[in-house]
């Protein structure tokens, strides 16, 4: 029996091991220059080599083309809510906020404070399981200086694969519990943004990957520290960035490019993520909510039919070396969150846990 422990939380989530290994090895002493890398200034020629390479990665492994820069920012996914309409509301002061979960929402509630974003829900029922529905339904109106959506709601485990085709619309995505899964198309995007503690690194770092053109917008009198320009400008340390955390990015990346990129990863994805929906959907005894083609490959959430058996899974699962499987508090039931650094091993070891937790409570 394989007797490793494995780690499903959402985010902060579980790292590749050998990257983890080598801050280890490196901590005390990074690269042999008698300090470790969270004691060097973020300004030293040391620590840029770190930027220079971890935009390098990025640039390579999402092929982001000439017309974007990318910036490393603080304040998490939620400082984007902010930043977002702060930075980009222009002549209609009013966005278009696809509805698709609780992050998306949570995104329109915070543009409330600064326009009156439309609230564009999206989500319908097709034989009685959640479904997005076409990007050609949805209701966007002419008026607005921007589309936000989400096309992976990380608590929910709903995913929008369809590619943005949206003419002359500035087009937003929430990238968070997504980047680096799977193949995207940059160029279909005017900002994307991802906080790093999922696929990327520890929490402390969110990336923003922006078209140039967009940072020639006006707002000067918004907070320097969300200000695109001006991050920009001073190459992402207007403040003093994480760089503990810039560093383990740096390396998580290195380590998906050596595994093959994202090809690799997602194909990968699909196998360790199909592999978990067949154990649900061969069962009675497990269930998933969502229509297949929404089905998230990072978030993988189910219920248990017989609810009273709750607390025993988790029990169990975890006494079995499976941790953090409990979903979030807003819909309950469980959620296996199996990132990139989750190896098939951890999710197979889950499927036949399940299938023996099924046959001795059934
Ligand atoms: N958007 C999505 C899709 C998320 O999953 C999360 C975090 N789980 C957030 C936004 C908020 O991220 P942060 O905690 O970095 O602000």
């Amino acid at each position: 029996m394989n007797k490793k422990i494995y780690n499903f939380s959402a985010g902060p989530a579980m790292l590749p091991e050998e990257v983890l290994k080598k801050v280890k090895k490196n901590f005390l002493n990074w690269n042999n220059i008698g300090a470790s890398i969270i004691e060097i200034s973020h300004r030293s020629i040391e620590f840029n080599e770190i930027i220079k390479n971890s935009k390098k990665y990025l640039k390579e492994l999402l092929n982001i083309p000439k017309e974007y820069v990318i910036l490393f920012c603080q304040g998490g996914a939620r400082g984007q809510f902010s930043a977002i309409p702060m930075n980009l509301l222009n002549k209609f002061n009013c966005a278009d906020y696809i509805n698709s979960g609780y992050w998306s929402y949570q995104a329109f509630l915070e543009a409330k404070k600064y326009c009156f974003p439309n609230n564009i829900y999206v989500r319908e029922y097709i034989n009685g399981k959640i479904s997005i529905s076409n990007m050609k339904k949805w209701l966007l109106h002419k008026n607005s200086d921007y589309i936000h959506y989400c096309p992976n709601e990380t608590i929910e485990g709903i995913s929008i694969y369809e590619e943005p085709n949206f003419k002359d619309k500035i087009v937003i995505g929430d990238f968070s519990s997504y980047l680096l899964s799977q193949k995207i198309n940059i160029k279909k995007y005017d900002l994307i943004y991802a906080s790093a503690q999922k696929n990327l690194g520890p929490s402390g770092i969110t990336i923003v990957i922006i078209k140039k053109s967009l940072l020639e917008y006006k707002n000067s009198d918004i907070p320097s520290i969300l200000n695109y320009k001006k991050n920009f400008l001073f190459q992402s340390m207007l403040n003093t960035p994480v760089t503990f955390s810039w560093y383990i990015i740096s390396l998580v990346l290195k380590w998906v490019k050596k595994k093959g990129g994202i090809d690799y990863f997602e194909k990968i994805n699909i196998k360790k993520s199909n592999l978990l929906y067949q154990k649900i959907d061969d069962s009675n005894f497990y269930i998933n909510n969502i229509h297949s083609k929404n089905r998230s490959r990072m978030n993988i959430t189910f219920q248990l039919k017989n609810k009273k058996l709750n607390d025993l899974f988790l029990k169990e699962a975890n006494k079995f070396g499976l941790k953090f499987l409990k979903g979030h508090k807003i819909i309950g039931g469980f959620r296996a969150s199996i990132y990139n650094a989750m190896p098939l091993s951890g999710v197979e070891k889950l499927v036949s846990f399940m299938i023996d937790f099924e046959n001795k409570f059934k």
